[in-house]
């Protein structure tokens, strides 16, 4: 069986392992990439990038070029009932500058940028239509990996071995870390459609009862649209024609209604849509004696606190770190990767708990709940300290949950002084 040799192999070509690559190869590290997939190429969805990632792909020199593809820029993201009344505002302008904004795109136009940065990275081999098998070990320390590459068995040798493959991650099975997949009840039907003339700059969410639609832009002229199906439900939904659906959809208020009767009649089946489902995972361990998982591999998140991707990339500079010294120490054990774990284990943590709690709040349909959510978005939007707060969290940049007696301040605003 042909061996290949590196000093680095990533299982994963998604943001996070290519920041990775990127990050090592231009300190002069040999790093091997591989995925199954050729190009590797994320789901077609509006997703948000974040101050935080936007700061990361700024160092990596690919800010400039992503705003100057013309995605989206976003200074406020407004949440409305689903009648039309507004709750929230969420203001990124409040931030401080530069990284006082978010931007929304297609993944996939990142994801074009950064394999052009990875071509041209004299360091970085690339595996394309190259799955992972199994990790090589020797004793209880990972050595290598083997992988098919277009039909062929082909093992590769390297003192670290990285799964940035995914939620459904192989590597973290083959590393034998324990984990838990847990399958959110709600997915989103999404599609991209034509931007509306009246479609003005900001994100709109319309939160009801068990009722979630988004509009987001993700260009000058296109806009990226998802509508809450629970999972047990997506069969129904398919049974009845799109046309139900999308008279549901424009049934939620008039100003839904004008707006986007026009673009949804260029949807006329379920082929133009998709269905994202969501998961959490929960892994006991990231790292592994010469092994470590990253992003969703290692800590799927709800989608709602929209912090995935930006999440595997702050993944990737911190292992980058603790990878470099291991290098400097000779030493590649659990331990000495684990800095990486440490640095990067409680923000995650945090954010997976936030995104659950948003999941439970936000998709809701018992009126309690939806009380409750509506009254917190309302306080959110007059008590400019708790928005703050949830912002710098949301944004990456300072992750600090609301505490209980924000809670109560959001719950019971009547109580406490508006700031
Ligand atoms: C509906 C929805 C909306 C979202 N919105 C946002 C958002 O607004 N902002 C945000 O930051 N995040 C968002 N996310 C999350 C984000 O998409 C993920 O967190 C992010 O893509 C994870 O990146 P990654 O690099 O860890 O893995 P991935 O992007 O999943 O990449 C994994 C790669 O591994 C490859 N692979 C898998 N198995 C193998 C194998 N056996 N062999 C070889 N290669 C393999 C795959 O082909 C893939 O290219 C959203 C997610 C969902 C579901």
């Amino acid at each position: 069986m042909p061996v290949k040799k590196s000093d680095l192999l990533i299982v994963g070509g998604g943001a996070g392992g290519m920041v990775l690559a990127l990050v090592l190869a231009r300190k002069g590290f040999r790093v091997s990439i591989l995925d199954r997939q050729d190009p590797p190429m994320p789901a077609p969805r509006g997703e948000i990038l974040q101050p935080n990632g936007l700061k990361i792909l700024n160092r990596i020199g690919i800010l400039s070029g992503l705003l100057r593809a013309g995605v989206h820029r976003c200074d406020r993201v407004r949440f409305y009932q689903g009648a039309g009344e507004h709750l929230c505002t969420i203001d990124y302008t409040r931030l401080l500058p530069p990284y006082n904004y978010a931007l929304i795109l297609l993944p996939e136009i990142l994801q074009q940028l950064l394999l052009e940065k990875l071509k041209a990275e004299p360091h970085i081999e690339t595996y394309w239509d190259t799955s992972f098998r199994d990790v090589i070990r020797e004793g209880q320390q990972v050595i290598g990996l083997s992988a098919d590459v277009c039909g062929q068995t082909v093992s590769f040798h390297a003192p670290v071995v990285v799964g940035a493959d995914g939620l459904r991650s192989r590597v973290r099975d083959a590393f034998q870390i324990k984990h838990q997949l847990y399958a959110y009840a709600d997915g989103y039907v999404t599609m991209v459609v034509d931007r509306p003339p009246g479609f003005q700059r900001d994100v709109r969410y319309y939160l009801g009862k068990e009722m979630i639609f988004g509009a987001f832009p993700v260009s000058k002229n296109r806009i990226y649209l998802f509508y809450l199906v629970p999972t047990d439900r997506l069969q129904r939904t398919h049974d009845k024609s799109i046309d139900h659906l999308k008279r549901e959809i424009l049934s939620l208020n008039s100003e839904v209604n004008a707006l986007f009767t026009e673009p949804l009649e260029a949807i006329s089946s379920w082929e133009q849509c998709s269905y994202m489902r969501c998961f959490r995972v929960i892994s006991n361990s990231w790292v592994v004696n010469g092994g470590a998982l990253l992003g969703d591999a290692a800590h799927a998140m709800n989608p709602h606190v929209a912090q995935g991707r930006n999440s595997a990339m702050e993944d990737a500079l911190a292992l980058a770190k603790a990878i470099e010294d291991c290098f400097k120490q000779g030493i590649f054990s659990k331990e000495a990767l684990g800095g990486y774990e440490t640095a990067r284990r409680r923000d995650v943590d945090s954010l997976q708990k936030i995104g659950h709690e948003m999941a439970w709040l936000w998709n809701s349909g018992f009126s309690p709940v939806v009380w409750a959510r509506d009254r917190v978005f309302r306080s959110l939007h007059v008590q400019g300290r708790l928005h703050d707060k949830m912002l710098n969290t949301v944004a990456g940049l300072e992750i600090s949950p609301l505490n209980l007696a924000d809670r109560c301040r959001a719950l019971f605003p009547e109580q406490f002084d508006a700031v």
